[in-house]
């Protein structure tokens, strides 16, 4: 799973990565579907339960990429089993006049996870400097800053007991084309279709370069991203629960000890 981790400073290059690659599971997507169900989903529901258990630690998992790039969809089928007490989904939308009036990071600081906690960030800090470069609503003098701020914000979160992984769902613009038509023609889909998805289809390119921006610039040891194919969805799922599995486990995490007396107290 390494081979999807952006290594910090490179010269990362998006269009070297085939959105449609799937070869780190050969099985398809049958098999691929009941691996997840029955293992990987069930072992993240474990993990879980350990780090909430444990209430130690905190996890921070950041999901970016195109629109219809599978956001959503991925939420509810990598975190499936996990307990919704443990667990929080933080959405970041066009940014309301309050939100506004303060600095880009506010907004997002107040979402973080705490102790025990699991947080997935649907969209995040970074569309500040992604939607925001690309339709120029600050000077390229402010946003370029960002970067910087961004590693150090994410730095002194790790530094306090933070986990932070960050995953870049990589669809191709055929894909979207498909996506989106298949919103368009489906009664039950529609609602998620919105005109104003097709302007930003036309900014494809520049999306893909702010992206590349993102990926060479914010991929550092403490927060490392990971470029994710997502063409296939099932392959998405697994390399998602993969990651996440493995780097829930490096964290050595221990059921805490019972209180003393706990063992031999007698209930009436
Ligand atoms: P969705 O994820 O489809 O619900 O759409 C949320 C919309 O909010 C997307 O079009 C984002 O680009 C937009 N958005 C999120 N954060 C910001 C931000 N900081 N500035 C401007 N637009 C944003
Ligand atoms: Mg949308």
């Amino acid at each position: 799973m390494d081979r999807y981790r952006i290594t910090a400073g490179s010269k990362f290059q998006l269009a070297g990565i085939d959105p449609d690659e799937t070869s780190l599971f050969d099985g398809g997507k049958k098999e691929a579907r009941k691996v997840l169900e029955e293992e990987l989903n069930p072992r993240l529901e474990e993990l879980q339960d350990l780090l909430y258990a444990e209430g130690k630690r905190r996890v921070l998992i950041v999901l970016q990429g195109m629109d219809t790039s599978g956001k959503d969809g991925t939420i509810r089928s990598v975190f499936n089993a996990v307990d919704p007490l443990g667990i929080r989904v933080a959405s970041f939308k066009v940014p309301s006049a309050e939100e506004l009036a303060h600095d880009y990071l506010w907004r997002v600081h107040r979402q973080v996870p705490g102790n025990g906690e699991i947080v997935i960030f649907n969209r995040s800090h970074y569309e500040d400097v992604l939607v925001v470069r690309v339709h120029k609503l600050v000077p390229k003098n402010v946003w370029s800053k960002r970067f910087d701020q961004i590693n150090d914000f994410e730095r002194m979160l790790a530094a306090s007991g933070t986990t932070i992984v960050k995953f870049f769902l990589h669809i191709s613009s055929d894909e979207q084309k498909a996506r989106l038509e298949e919103r368009r023609d489906t009664p039950e889909k529609r609602w998620k279709f919105s005109l104003g998805d097709l302007d930003e289809r036309k900014l494809w390119d520049d999306y893909q370069s702010a992206y590349q921006d993102v990926l060479r610039r914010t991929s550092t040891e403490w927060a490392p991203w990971y470029v994710v194919p997502a063409n296939a969805k099932w392959y998405r799922n697994i390399v998602i629960a993969n990651i996440l599995i493995k780097t829930l486990e490096s964290l050595d995490m221990k059921y805490p000890p019972a209180p003393k007396g706990t063992e031999t107290a007698v209930i009436e």
